[in-house]
């Protein structure tokens, strides 16, 4: 087996983070899937992606309503994997490796490791990072990403609540980035707003939304109506990003 064998891997799983969701009913449940056009598929398909979950390929052209009829015709099939799925989800332990891939940005990369003189990180192209420790071994490495990923958290969501603050007409007394275990965001009554560092895992799109999230908290404290009138307003597709949230939320972590 050749050693790029790996590396593509990764880069088939990145294409696969970009596929749009969807959800669908299933006898009361509400199923979160990526959807993928095909020209080469004849047949509609159901699979499990590493990083997607449930991947539904429809030949193209297909309507809305012709997806969710297959997707009813092999309801028990959905709904066997997403209970096995919800179990995995209780019992994954809240911290990486799994399998020493990680998510940084949306995109799902390799992590190699090995030794250096200093903590550091290198993102590499193919989806690869290389995560430099003077401690070689998860338990290093994990200190060098935990201290990494906060610092770009740090910077990206200073970025993004700069930038959808002043599109808002709104600005958050200070701003935290903090390793939240509960909590993707928390807006604070004196008008702070604290953000977790692992949103820097989840695609830009999704960490936007939860900026614009708990900035809309800033005028309404609550999630009203108006409240989700506000989200929508600069957040437009935020049910896909719930639902990326709530499917790949537990991997987000290190
Ligand atoms: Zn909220």
């Amino acid at each position: 087996m050749s050693r790029a064998r790996p590396e593509q891997a990764g880069e088939a799983q990145a294409e696969a983070a970009r596929y749009p969701t969807a959800t669908v009913t299933l006898q009361g449940r509400e199923i979160t899937y990526a959807l993928r056009e095909s020209v080469r598929a004849r047949q509609p398909r159901l699979w499990i992606a590493p990083a997607e979950g449930l991947v539904v390929t429809v030949p193209a052209g297909w309507t809305a309503s012709q997806t969710e009829r297959f997707l009813r015709q092999h309801q028990r099939w959905v709904l066997r994997w997403d209970a096995r799925h919800a179990r995995r989800w209780q019992t994954l332990p809240k911290r990486w490796p799994y399998g020493e891939r990680l998510f940084y940005r949306g995109l799902v990369h390799g992590v190699q490791i090995r030794p250096g003189r200093v903590g550091a990180v290198e993102v590499a192209g193919g989806c690869r990072m290389i995560v430099s420790t003077r401690t070689p071994g998860i338990d290093g490495a994990r200190r060098v990403l935990r201290r990494w990923l906060r610092a770009q958290a740090t910077q990206t969501l200073a970025e993004r609540v700069e930038a959808y603050g002043a599109m808002m007409g709104l600005r958050p007394r200070r701003l935290y980035v903090r390793s939240l275990r509960r909590a993707w965001g928390r807006c604070w009554a004196n008008g702070s707003l604290s953000f977790s560092a692992a949103l820097v895992m989840a695609p830009p799109e999704v960490l936007d939304y939860v900026v614009v999230h708990e900035l809309a908290h800033l005028r309404e404290p609550n999630h009203s109506p108006q409240f989700w009138n506000v989200v929508a307003a600069y957040a437009p597709d935020y049910p896909a990003h719930r639902a990326w949230l709530r499917t790949h939320g537990p991997l987000l972590a290190v």
